[in-house]
């Protein structure tokens, strides 16, 4: 008897395999699970059965008839999933085509700059977004009540614990761990309070920093202009501009000649001809000696720059904020 209700399960799992209508499963169901179905008169006969035979064969043919149950609901399932698609399906229709992604403008630009000073010779590094106040101050000569601190808005986590503000902290993160020579950039996010045409509260810098003996303030000012000439036009002017940072003394701003009105005077360039693009200066002995550099044998020098800034001019761009817009219209054009 057990044989033969597995035979009569065997045998409606294969028919049920072929249905390719609802009609055929209803069908099947009858001829199974109907009054009158091969399941059900099964079930009727255990009766006639020894009666030691009887609970064996009553469980077996119930687990099968739940089970030829569960087929006929799954193969309808199936066949109205497949009907559905098929009466949705509008061959007629033009395709959708699919969009080509494409690097963020930002992302461009980064990758470019660290192109240019990876020629040559310098590393890529990277370091944490979230930092000491030790790193992102105290090792680069901004100690606590600085009135430098005030330069920047910063974002504190913790007491101690702040959003990077600059992409410094790298530089005497890399300095602790190795001897010089240091030829180093180190791109990424920096945070600040601070929102409206020009500035984001998160935004991109590029930071550089070159350790070595014998290093001058003219290395300094023949690595950038060589990094603006290929950043921009190579016939385009700079300006060494004096100013002050805390970690770096001398301390000199960069000017280009505007991109916008080639230096005659425009909205862009505040009727001046010159436009800002990065902060640099020779490295403090202060920051050597908080990493444990010979200060009588190591010069250096370092500079920072704001990635959206370069982008800006270089894309001539008048609002800082489209970069973070996601708007596609806009992204698509770079
Ligand atoms: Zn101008």
């Amino acid at each position: 008897m057990e044989l033969s209700i597995d035979k009569i399960l065997e045998q409606a799992e294969e028919e049920l395999e072929r249905i390719e209508d609802p009609d055929g499963i209803r069908k099947l169901q009858v001829k199974y699970l109907g009054r009158k179905g091969l399941v059900t008169q099964f079930l009727r006969g255990i009766s006639n059965l020894p009666a030691d035979k009887r609970p064996a064969a009553g469980k077996r043919a119930n687990e099968v008839k739940k089970q030829l149950e569960a087929g006929f609901a799954a193969a309808r399932k199936r066949l109205e999933d497949s009907q559905e698609a098929t009466e949705r399906l509008d061959v007629s229709l033009p395709g959708r085509g699919v969009l080509p992604g494409s690097l963020h403008p930002i992302t461009q630009v980064t990758r470019e700059i660290c192109d240019i000073f990876t020629r040559m010779g310098f590393d890529v590094v990277e370091g944490p977004e979230i930092e000491t106040d030790y790193y992102n101050f105290e090792a680069l000569n901004i100690p606590k009540d600085h009135p430098a601190r005030d330069m920047q808005d910063t974002f504190y986590i913790s007491e101690n614990i702040v959003l990077r503000t600059h992409t410094s902290p790298t530089q005497p993160r890399v300095m602790e761990k190795q001897p010089p020579p240091v030829r180093m950039v180190a791109p990424g996010k920096v945070y600040r309070c601070d929102s409206d045409l020009t500035h984001t509260p998160m935004f991109h810098q590029v930071e550089g920093l070159l350790v070595d003996e014998g290093i001058s303030f003219g290395d300094l000012k023949g690595v950038l202009t060589a990094f603006v000439h290929q950043m921009f036009d190579p016939q385009t002017s700079l300006r060494f501009r004096p100013s002050f940072f805390p970690f770096t003394e001398p301390s000199a701003e960069v000017d280009i000649r505007c991109v916008i009105c080639r230096g005659k005077g425009c909205r862009v360039c505040s009727q001046t001809g010159w436009l800002e693009i990065l902060g640099s200066g020779m490295v403090h002995p202060a920051v050597f000696e908080n990493v444990g550099y010979d200060t009588s044998k190591y010069t250096g020098f370092a500079f920072g720059m704001g990635v959206e800034r370069i982008a800006m001019l270089k894309y001539r761009i008048d609002d800082i904020r489209k970069y973070f817009d996601n708007d596609y219209r806009f992204l698509r054009q770079f």
